[in-house]
């Protein structure tokens, strides 16, 4: 088939391939970046779509505005206001389908073949895949515990000039890691100065586990003059409520807002109007704050779990920072004693063992550090997850195949 020169840019994912074995009996998860199905809250997501197509089932069941059906982007509006977000109308955000179609919108407004784009490594695949497809070419722009390195990425700014940093710095995909405030105040700063778009992806961050992290870069840009021309920030339901209906948003300036809504028009139309009347009738029901504290509940124990076992199975050959909030352990094997020290590796000998976990290379759109992986904490329950970190230290264990 004589298919675009763009399918040239991207591969399927590592990740998918990996999938593939996971059929196998008895095998424990790790490796998807799932919410877990058991704590959807059924009950309330039924009566919200009872009222809906009860109130307003012309609106539910019709074709409906690109921006996104108008209650849901109040209720959103006030869900983001609540979050220390100042003065957001909502004609200020369009409802779109999950957060990667607002990457998506991202990608077809901003990105010509050849714009540099930087993003963190390691990132977010899907990103890197969206990205590349409408021919970016990525820089990677190093993090540590505390989310990017400000001082590297002005460097990397100055000497690429990108059409947009992408960031995610609430609980990073795989990172886990959280910027910190001062560094948030500072990329508020760098885009000011550099005349750089910003995009916060923030699906993770009403999932923290102890203390609130800090404000997202939206809430803050309101102590710097001039930020918030420059910022995009992309939320979702996903993780908090339910994948399955498809809803997040995107809040950018007007110009580019209305540049992604006519994308938007010819690509899906609007997101379903069924699930957005839903979402708003769940958030009109004032649902979501128990629905949090009880993901957030969950999330916090299976995270402390995963955390003593991979202490007490793996000890020093393997490195990670407890994650204080999201979905994920990332770590680095450190090869102590002449254990495996390549993800990649381990992961083979892991499913051996009945236990999957995503490597960490794919995660790097340039220089991998093989040595990493991503663990997700969120699916299997506490007992699962002691058993599979058993199962992985075994495998740390057994030597290679011949
Ligand atoms: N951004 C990040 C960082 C993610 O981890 C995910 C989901 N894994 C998404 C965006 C997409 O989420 P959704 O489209 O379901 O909102």
């Amino acid at each position: 088939m004589p298919f675009a020169q763009r399918l040239t840019q991207v591969e399927t994912s590592a990740i998918r391939e990996l999938f593939k074995l996971l059929g196998k009996p008895g095998i424990i998860s790790f490796a998807g970046g799932f919410p877990d199905s058991a704590m959807f809250d059924v009950d309330g997501i039924r009566a919200a779509s009872e009222a809906a197509l009860r109130e307003e089932p012309g609106a539910a069941l019709q074709y409906g505005a690109t921006e996104g059906y108008q209650p849901l982007r109040e209720q959103l509006s006030a869900f983001m206001t609540a979050k220390g977000v100042q003065g957001l109308a909502p004609e200020q955000l369009i409802v779109t389908t999950g957060s990667q179609q607002a990457l998506d919108l991202l990608g077809k407004t901003l990105i010509d073949p050849g714009d540099k784009v930087i993003v963190e490594g390691p990132t977010f695949l899907a990103t890197i895949q969206c990205f590349r497809l409408y021919g970016a070419d990525l820089v990677s722009a190093p993090i540590d515990a505390h989310g990017v390195q400000v001082d590297q990425l002005e460097q990397l700014i100055e000497q690429h000039a990108p059409k947009l940093v992408y960031l995610i710095p609430t609980f990073g995909n795989p990172s886990g890691a959280t910027l910190s405030l001062e560094r948030r105040k500072r990329i508020l700063e760098l885009a000011v100065k550099h005349r750089t778009v910003i995009v916060e992806d923030d699906p993770y961050g009403d999932l923290y586990f102890g203390e609130a992290p800090p404000p997202s870069l939206l809430a803050l840009s309101s102590e710097v003059p001039g930020s918030r021309d420059w910022l995009v920030h992309c939320g979702s339901l996903s993780k908090v409520l339910a994948p399955g209906l498809r809803v997040g948003w995107l809040i950018a300036p007007p110009e580019l807002l209305a540049h992604a809504t006519m994308c938007k028009q010819f690509s899906d139309a609007h997101t379903s109007t069924f699930a957005q009347a839903t979402a708003a009738q769940y958030l009109k029901a004032g649902r979501m704050p128990a629905t949090l504290a009880r993901v957030r509940e969950v999330y916090a124990r299976r995270a402390q779990a995963m955390g003593d076992a991979l202490r007490s199975e793996l000890g020093d050959a393997i490195d990670f920072v407890q994650p204080q909030g999201g979905l994920f352990v990332w770590a680095r094997l450190t090869g102590a004693g002449g254990a495996v020290a390549d993800g990649r590796e381990l992961a083979r000998r892991a499913i051996e063992q009945g236990v999957a976990f995503v490597p960490g290379t794919p995660f790097f759109c340039a220089q991998p550090d093989h040595a990493t992986l991503r663990l997700s904490f969120a699916t299997a329950d506490v007992e699962k997850i002691r058993e599979g970190i058993a199962r992985l230290g075994q495998a740390l264990q057994t030597a290679p195949a011949p």
